[in-house]
């Protein structure tokens, strides 16, 4: 992909008092109570936000949070308000609406430095439509367009491509930037954990690069079962049965190892205060299910990774939401982060991995941390990301 212009190039001259469309990625996860459990994706577009207010300009914030249909409160993107004025140490001002007079008013009033929040850009089907009157209206609140929202730039949406035809200049964010960079220099070949189960094509594709395909979780039964092995009452997809037959017959043919654990932690229910055993990964008894992999597997995984420079985790290893069976992933956790110390490159993607790995206090030691697990997967089976297409070439 193109080397892309980045806001990093603007100057005081180009942001004084101007106004820039900001399209973040603030779809946090919010409890019932609508607290943030997880504020990754916010601390992660404050560089690009705080570039922009230090020369002065006029930012005007735009995100989607989670998939409402029309306009649904409990997707409201105010209750990230308190935070993100904290972090970015400006009262931010939060809009009711994303387009339309009272929008017009605010950004009106906008002071040079000032932010402006609005809210949730899926509440209007044209978003995700990439309705071109639609990204007209979102785009005339500014003068220029930057990109900072990487996790959602694989979909060509209003406000992540449709925008990016009317602003000029239209430039990455920070964040953006970083993860092109990355994934620009560190995919040659590289080592995959687990990638998840709405991924199998990205498993497919990625085939032709992987030295190493190691699985765990909730999708390994899947596998097991497909081998006619006993699961027991484990989770398995049976519609992706012959896929993961085809899968294993292809990593096969590519010479490409695919790691599956030997041994299981299994419990008789669902739940945290399940009874446990260790069982092998091929023979669960009836009425158990397989929660986690077992000390066996995480030696040998431990082992296979030691083998490998870039590795890429996607998916935890078990239901780490329990404590008893959160030993797997908190293990390899701490294998990437030893690893990482060596110079091996660890991207964490997805949001219950990156939720597994700050739970054990190790995120810092990553090499990197994808907040954007879809965008991330199809640059790595080579995609163009038509969010990252739509702007300016450096
Ligand atoms: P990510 O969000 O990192 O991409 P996924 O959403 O694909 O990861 O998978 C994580 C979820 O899978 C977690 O909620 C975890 O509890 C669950 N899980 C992991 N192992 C199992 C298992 N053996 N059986 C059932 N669910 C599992
Ligand atoms: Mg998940």
């Amino acid at each position: 992909m193109a080397t892309k212009k980045s806001v990093g190039s603007l100057t005081e001259a180009d942001l004084k008092g101007k106004r820039v469309f900001v399209r973040v990625d603030l779809n946090v996860p919010l409890d019932d109570n609508f607290n943030i459990t997880d504020d990754t994706r916010i601390r992660a577009a404050v560089p690009t936000i705080k570039y922009l207010i230090g020369y002065g300009a006029k930012v005007i914030l735009a995100s989607h949070l989670g998939r409402p249909k029309g306009v649904m409160p409990k997707f409201s993107l105010k209750p990230l308000v308190p935070r993100l004025s904290e972090l970015l140490g400006v009262e931010v001002k939060m809009a009711n609406d994303c387009i339309g007079e009272e929008v017009v008013k605010l950004v009106s009033e906008l002071p040079a430095g000032g932010v402006l929040l609005l809210e949730n850009v899926r509440f209007y089907k044209e978003e995700e439509k990439n309705d071109p009157d639609f990204a007209k209206k979102l785009a005339s609140l500014a003068d220029l367009y930057v990109n900072d929202a990487f996790g959602t730039a694989h979909r060509a949406h209003a406000s992540t491509e449709g925008v990016a035809k009317y602003l000029k200049p239209s430039v990455a964010g920070f964040l953006t930037q970083k993860y092109l960079a990355e994934f620009d220099t560190n995919f040659n070949r590289f080592s995959i954990l687990n990638l998840f189960n709405q991924y199998p094509t990205v498993i497919e594709s990625l085939l032709e690069k992987v030295d190493l395909l190691l699985l765990g979780g909730g999708m390994i039964f899947t596998f097991y079962k497909a081998q006619g092995h006993a699961v027991g009452s484990s989770l398995v997809e049976e519609d992706k049965l012959d896929l993961a037959t085809s899968l294993m017959e292809k990593a096969k043919a590519k010479g490409v190892s695919l790691l599956l654990p030997s041994d299981v932690v299994a419990a008789d229910k669902f739940a945290a205060d399940a009874n446990s055993k260790v069982v092998p990964a091929s023979g669960i008894p009836d009425g158990w299910m397989g929660l986690d992999i077992g000390p066996d597997s995480i030696k040998s995984f431990s082992e296979a990774l030691d083998t490998t420079k870039t590795i890429i985790w996607n998916g935890p290893m078990g239901v780490f939401e329990f404590d008893k069976f959160a030993a797997g992933t908190e293990a390899i956790a701490k294998k990437l982060a030893e690893l990482s110390g060596k110079g091996v490159t660890t991207i964490i993607g997805g949001g219950d991995s990156v939720a597994a790995v700050e739970k054990v206090g190790l995120a810092e030691k990553m090499s990197h941390i994808s907040t954007g697990g879809g965008a991330s997967l199809e640059l790595l089976e080579g995609k163009q990301l038509p969010g990252v297409l739509a702007l300016d070439d450096a």
